[in-house]
């Protein structure tokens, strides 16, 4: 047979089967268990694995196809012997008469060169200071480009993954750490799992953490991992996650279902959290002190993410059409967590916040079904909040709870839909639910005036609707009842409404209901003082000065800015006062501190050089994505980019974080216009890769 003819039997084969889907596999094979021992090597940024499947046959096949995205694949060892099989850029099919029988056995290696799923951080840099990282994003990004496994989320098996990886690093994934064994330069990670999940939630992540333990009530383990620069952040961070597990132990009345629950925080990462079985990962950026604490922290992703555990890991939506499933649930329970923590007005005034976006993206024609494929964020994450919400409503808390235990027990491990959901809760109350899914989870218009009949019950909702509605009048008609807004003891959000119905007022009125504000001591409506006051008369420079002691960095940033362009002779006592000042995981604080101290000659002109060589450090390669976009907008607000912060905002273009490259993609056009730039642009891009170019090319040459 000659090679052509070979080829052209391969492709007729490959075109064959490739039609066939991992959903079609289900009817025919059920994977049981994955066993493997891959090595992960950071700097050569591949994968060397050995795989170990067991499964049984339902029916009759001739192809067994694994996920492996670009994988190079040998030793196919089909119970034992070898195996005939073929592969493409999606995986590895495996070609034999399969008959039904309960336990086989796949045997593969392979290499992987993973370009996404898998991400490796800082192991070309030299900086003693770079946090260099691994972590992986298998939801929406395919676990398969890393590990031989399966792109299927209703196909679920029990994960006993092996990794192998430098020492000095500590390597943390799913289930339960068995052994633990280290040679000369590498340490061997033995991890265990009892109970099957979908690829998607296979999830590791190795950096140099360090951590602290708590033990939940049921006596769970509860492990909170860290860089250790950012050890003194631990706390904050953390705070109330032992709370958070024990109240969704209660609440939904099924226990945890995983061995242990571990939360790692990483550098660069894609999204706010994700729901890894047993191992959440986050972005590091998330981490705060006290003092952050009040205005952004890690309680919504904490709790959103371990809701997931429970929605999304135990039971999984049956396929993206119920996506909600494990959104809208998540995002729910989210809610309730922080309604414990943070009180009842909290809970409404999200669910108020988001019901206004619902409702503007209803009359404006963009609202979706929450029971659709391709919806947005808002609609999977927020509607179906609000779908759970209402249930409740109707059929009453004691049923909604049973109804939720009996979801999660009947389905355990398996991957329901939307009926079998509403089926439980029909069962449970006695009632008909026809008609609330299809107002509910079919309409794509938002039940507005039914929403609002909802949050009208909460007293401080009511009380909000009352000053939210007085925006459109003179402040001469309205002062009474601003004034009443600001009476002790005023509610934050109420308070801050009132406040920023001052906005562009310069009125004696004004100035009086600001001072009462500032009096009240509510750190947000204070805030919102610092936000809304344009003009700082003289008289008034004492109290907003005062802001700056505020424990929020929003507010110090905010006052700090403004008193710093109204009273230049003061400008001395303000870089003093803030000089020890970080801020934000994206050091806010300091850049804005750095930077006013730059162009601001007259005061430490001396000390100019080391200022901007901290600023532009911040804008190095190796730092943080969020820490390099604070600097890079300083930088171009004062023209001062130099060689080293370009070539970041270049490699920036090409970042995973579709967040961060966006805003580096914009900045770059922005650059180009400059000649100046445009010209050190086009010279640095000649030492680099042609890829990290790629963008910048595009834009040079169109
Ligand atoms: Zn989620």
């Amino acid at each position: 047979m000659s090679k052509n003819i070979l080829l052209f039997l391969l492709l007729a084969v490959s075109a064959l089967t490739a039609q066939k889907t991992t959903s079609d596999q289900l009817a025919q094979f059920d994977f049981q268990k994955l066993q493997a021992r891959l090595e992960i090597r950071p700097e050569q940024q591949e994968v060397l694995g050995s795989v170990h499947f067991t499964f049984a046959i339902l029916e009759q096949a001739d192809t067994l196809k694994i996920d492996g995205r670009k994988m190079e694949f040998s030793e196919v060892l089909l119970n034992g012997e070898k195996a005939r099989f073929y592969t493409d850029d999606t995986g590895i099919y495996v070609l034999s008469t399969f008959a039904p029988s309960v336990s086989n056995e796949l045997d593969l290696k392979y290499t992987a060169y993973p370009e996404s799923a898998m991400y490796f951080i800082n192991w070309q840099d030299k900086t003693p200071e770079a946090a260099r990282e691994v972590w992986t994003q298998g939801q929406g990004k395919y676990t398969s480009n890393w590990l031989p496994s399966f792109d299927e989320l209703r196909e679920k098996l029990e994960f006993d993954l092996t990794y192998i990886f430098p020492k000095s690093y500590q390597l943390i994934a799913n289930g339960l750490l068995k052994s633990r064994s280290e040679n000369d330069s590498l340490i061997t990670w033995q991890y265990d799992m009892e109970k099957p999940m979908s690829s998607y939630l296979v999830g590791m992540a190795a950096a140099q953490f360090d951590s602290l333990t708590e033990n939940a009530a049921s006596g769970v383990p509860l492990k909170m991992y860290f860089r250790k620069p950012e050890a003194g952040k631990a706390e904050a961070t953390y705070r109330y996650s032992k709370e958070i597990f024990d109240f969704f132990e209660k609440e939904i009345g099924v226990p945890f279902p995983w061995q242990n629950y571990k939360q790692l925080p990483v550098v660069n990462f894609l999204y706010g959290g994700m729901e890894n079985t047993g191992t959440t990962i986050f972005a590091e950026s998330l981490m705060t002190d006290s003092i952050g604490f009040n205005d952004q922290n890690y309680v919504n992703v904490n709790a959103h993410e371990l809701a997931h555990q429970w929605f999304g890991d135990l039971v999984t939506e049956h396929s993206g059409k119920h996506h909600w499933l494990n959104e809208g649930f998540a995002t729910y329970y989210a809610l309730l967590a922080e309604k414990e923590i943070f009180g009842e007005d909290y809970y409404y005034w999200k669910l108020y916040q988001t019901a206004e976006q619902l409702k503007e993206a209803s009359d404006s024609g963009k609202g979706q079904a929450v029971l659709r494929t391709g919806n947005n964020s808002l609609t999977y994450y927020q509607k179906g909040a609000w779908v759970l919400h209402m249930l409740r409503e109707q059929v009453g808390d004691a049923a909604f709870r049973e109804g939720i235990k009996n979801y999660l027990n009947h389905y355990s491990f398996q991957n329901p839909t939307t009926e079998k959901f509403l089926t439980e809760m029909e069962l449970v109350s006695g009632q008909d639910l026809e008609q609330f899914k299809k107002d509910w989870l079919e309409q794509s218009a938002f039940k507005a005036s039914q929403a609002l009949e909802s949050l009208k019950r909460s007293e401080f909702i009511q009380q909000y609707l009352q000053v939210a509605g007085l925006r459109e009048f003179p402040l001469e008609d309205k002062k009474e009842l601003l004034r009443a807004a600001l009476d002790f003891p005023v509610n934050d959000y109420t308070g801050q409404e009132a406040v920023h119905q001052l906005q562009g007022e310069n009125s004696q009125v004004a100035y009086d209901l600001f001072e009462k504000a500032l009096e009240s001591g509510n750190l947000y409506v204070r805030q919102a003082v610092a936000q809304t006051m344009e003009n700082i008369p003289q008289i008034f420079k004492k109290q907003f000065e005062g802001l700056l002691n505020d424990d929020s960095y929003i507010t110090k940033e905010i006052s700090f800015f403004k008193l710093w362009s109204q009273f230049p002779e003061s400008r001395p006592a303000y870089f003093k006062k803030l000089k020890e000042v970080e801020g934000f995981y994206n050091k806010n604080v300091r850049m804005l501190w750095l930077t006013l101290n730059l162009v601001t000659p007259d005061y430490e002109p001396g000390k100019n050089a080391d200022y901007y060589q901290e600023l532009a450090g911040y804008a190095e390669k190796w730092q943080p994505i969020e820490i390099q976009q604070n600097a890079f907008s300083y930088l171009y607000q004062i023209s001062a980019f130099n060689d080293a912060s370009l070539e970041s905002v270049i490699l920036g273009t090409g970042n995973p974080n579709s967040g961060f490259r966006n805003y580096c993609r914009q900045l770059l056009q922005e650059l180009l216009k400059s000649q100046e730039y445009r010209e050190r642009l086009e010279a640095l891009a000649e030492g680099m890769d042609a890829k990290a170019v790629s963008y910048l090319q595009s834009k040079l040459s169109p």
